[in-house]
């Protein structure tokens, strides 16, 4: 069958751009696995922090902002972020508080936020009330209807193996069928540069890394719910409240190829040790952990935008650790330039997006 408009991924970025562009062009996204989000779009934090991560990352942060707080009756509700550091991390401390924008606070109002702070090794705080958990499972499900609703074909079970052009049309093997298409999106997440190479398009030098989080229960049988999103200085780790339990991520970032990724022991063990350094409460005993995979381009912004050599394929890629609080903004700029629109972010943010700043 032939469409305008072929994604390879069912992740956030794939079905958020199938979302954006459906309503215009006939639409396909083929996912390897037998469920839509199973990578790292099932395994986030699901945080949304408006000055996470570079310029242009914030940028797409802020030009997000709307839509979570409106999209089906509104995607955020208030969890507040604190982040906390020992006496000899004071410069670290000074400037990764600043770089969050939040505002340094006693230990007595860190203590009423989080009660099981340990004082003696804890020096300093800081904290910003508007920092949101992002219902990334009812996002996904909301980008994923409205795909399905403007007439989307979504294909699970459908891993690209093969891709070829001719007469000017991709032509995509997926399992038992091959899908032809006008424009190919390559959504694939920690595997964008794999599809890309498939493809015969240059790869961008992407690289996937591993973060893992623990699921433990309630600190002593606190109740955690209005607790802060709490971090350690130095992406030590950091720990949120999550359905009534507690979950804590040693933050590492180890480079990996794209696999189905898994929390590594050891990491998780360091990793915990890290943070009960901070905490009057030692973790007892884990529920469950998982792992998933971060892909940054090497600037480590996302990458949106056609590539060079050949304009029918485009880049969907490098969402690192923001693709959900990113996505409407990166979707509806992919939609911009597929269908020919003035993108709604200013120029320089979408110069900063595209592929062409690797030529
Ligand atoms: C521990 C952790 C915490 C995070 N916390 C946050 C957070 O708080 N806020 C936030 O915004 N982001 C967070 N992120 C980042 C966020 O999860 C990712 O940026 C986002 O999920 C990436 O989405 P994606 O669609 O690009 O990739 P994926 O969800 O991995 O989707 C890509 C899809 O492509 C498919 N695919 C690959 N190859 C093929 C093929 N050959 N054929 C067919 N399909 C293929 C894969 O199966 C996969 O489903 C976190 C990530 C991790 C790991």
């Amino acid at each position: 069958m032939t469409t305008d408009i072929l994604i390879v991924g069912g992740g956030i970025a794939g079905l958020s751009a199938a979302a954006a562009l459906a309503p215009h062009a006939s639409v396909t996204l083929l996912e390897s696995e037998d469920a839509l989000g199973y990578h790292a779009s099932g395994r986030s934090a699901a945080m949304f922090l408006r000055d996470y991560g570079n310029d242009v990352v914030r940028a797409l942060n802020y030009a997000s902002a709307e839509h979570h707080e409106t999209a089906g009756g509104g995607m955020l509700s208030d969890r507040g972020m604190m982040m906390v550091s020992r006496a000899d991390q004071r410069d670290d401390f000074k400037s990764e508080h600043t770089a969050f924008g939040l505002q340094e606070i006693s230990l007595t109002e860190a203590l009423s936020h989080v009660p099981i702070l340990n004082t003696k090794t804890c020096a300093y705080a800081a904290y910003r009330a508007d920092a949101y958990d992002l219902d990334a499972d009812r996002l996904l499900q909301v980008f994923t209807a409205d795909a399905r609703r403007a007439g989307t074909s979504i294909h699970t079970k459908s891993p690209v193996t093969e891709i070829t052009k001719s007469g000017g049309l991709w032509q995509v093997t997926a399992g038992e069928q091959i899908h032809s298409a006008t424009t190919l999106i390559n959504a694939s997440g920690a595997w964008v540069d794999q599809i890309a190479a498939l493809a015969g398009i240059n790869p961008l030098g992407f690289q996937p890394y591993r973060r893992s989080i623990a699921r433990v229960p309630a600190p002593d049988g606190h109740d955690v719910k209005t607790w802060p999103f709490m971090v350690g200085v130095n992406d030590l780790w950091y720990a949120k409240p999550d359905a009534g339990k507690w979950i804590i991520s040693p933050s590492e970032e180890d480079p990996v190829d794209p696999h189905d990724a898994w929390a590594e022991d050891m990491v998780l063990a360091e990793g915990l040790a890290r943070y009960e350094e901070t905490v009057t409460s030692p973790v007892t005993r884990l529920e469950t952990s998982w792992a998933g995979l971060r892909t940054f381009a090497p600037d480590r912004a996302l990458v949106i935008g056609r590539d060079l050599t050949d304009p029918s394929f485009f880049w969907l890629g490098g969402q690192g650790g923001y693709g959900f609080q990113t996505a409407p903004a990166a979707s509806r700029l992919t939609a911009d330039l597929l269908l020919g629109r003035v993108p709604e972010l200013d120029t320089t943010t979408v110069a900063a997006l595209d592929p062409a700043r690797f030529a």
